[in-house]
């Protein structure tokens, strides 16, 4: 009867309402001992430079592999970092490691290879945020020239304490780049205000370019801007050759996607160092 399935439906709604709150119990409780438990890692997308044919540095992505439930999408941990606050130790952690890599590649005279680091909202705006950033430098000697730091549209809200944070931060030689833009609700003379050096053009425009008029249009719109602004543009979530063409052709200065590597484990960056497109 309807009433049964009624009651059915609620219980089995109760049931995995249950099973989705034990479950980010578990998660938050797991993403606390994470790092003790040596579960997470780096993975390193490289990113192409377009004019030169040669790869001049690396994204660094958190990878959680929970003893339990396996490997766990940074789509669903970040923002569960970022509700418990946990996403400060996280980020800190992070940014070390990655710099202590950058050391590394320089001891080891792997030459102009930066890095980039993903910094949340919530990391962006503590108040002593740049001194930590200079405390990592100065523990691990990592060279803050090969060092950038990915913010979102929505850190730099508040403009006048964003500007004085960015040019710290550059002051320190680090560059700034603004992640996933276009996504955002920032205006174009709000961007203009930012001391940041980098536009990283949402891989959402970069979808399905190859067809879509109205991306090919906002690609254009972003790259017009960035010349104007004397800003260094790459463009994310390229995975064919056709889309490599029209950004090269459009004049993005770099590019990084599953066309050149998906994020790789730091053993194999190495190797991916020497790769260069060679079909065009
Ligand atoms: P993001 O910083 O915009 O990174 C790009 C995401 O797109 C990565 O997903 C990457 O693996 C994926 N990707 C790269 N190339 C392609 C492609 O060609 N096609 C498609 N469809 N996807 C591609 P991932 O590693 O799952 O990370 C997702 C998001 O989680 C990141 O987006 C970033 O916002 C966040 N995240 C990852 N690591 C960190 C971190 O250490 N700290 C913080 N605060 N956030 C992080
Ligand atoms: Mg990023
Ligand atoms: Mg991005
Ligand atoms: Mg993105």
């Amino acid at each position: 009867s309807a009433k049964e399935q009624g009651k059915n439906r609620y219980q089995t709604f109760n049931v995995s309402m249950d099973d989705h709150i034990t479950l980010k119990v578990n998660l938050e409780n797991g993403l606390r001992k994470a790092i003790e438990l040596n579960e997470m890692s780096i993975a390193y997308q490289p990113k192409l430079e377009l004019l030169s044919n040669e790869i001049i540095g690396v994204e660094a992505l958190l990878r959680w592999k929970h003893s339990e439930y396996g490997n766990i999408s940074p789509s669903t941990f970040i923002p569960l970092a970022e509700e418990t606050g946990l996403i400060l130790k996280l980020g800190d952690w992070v940014l070390r490691e990655a710099c202590l890599q950058l050391k590394k590649w320089e001891d080891e005279g792997v030459e102009h290879l930066g890095v980039s680091v993903n910094v949340s909202t919530i990391q962006f705006l503590q108040k002593d945020f740049v001194e930590k950033v200079e405390a990592i430098l100065k523990d691990t000697l990592a060279d803050p020239v090969y060092l950038e730091l990915e913010i979102t549209e929505s850190s730099t809200m508040d403009t006048e304490l964003v500007i004085s944070k960015l040019k710290k931060l550059k002051q320190l030689g680090i560059k700034i780049s603004i992640d996933d833009f276009g996504s955002g609700y920032s205006s174009l003379s709000h961007i203009k205000n930012l001391p940041i050096d980098i536009l990283k053009i949402d891989k959402s425009f970069i979808n399905d370019i190859e067809n879509d008029h109205s991306n090919q249009a906002i690609v254009s719109t972003i790259l017009a801007l960035a010349t104007n602004l004397n800003l260094k543009t790459i463009a994310e979530g390229v995975e064919n050759e056709r889309q490599y063409q029209i950004l090269k052709e459009k004049g993005c200065d770099q590019i990084q996607g599953y066309y050149i590597s998906k994020p790789v484990p730091v053993a194999e960056v190495s190797k991916l160092m020497h790769f260069k497109v060679t079909n065009v």
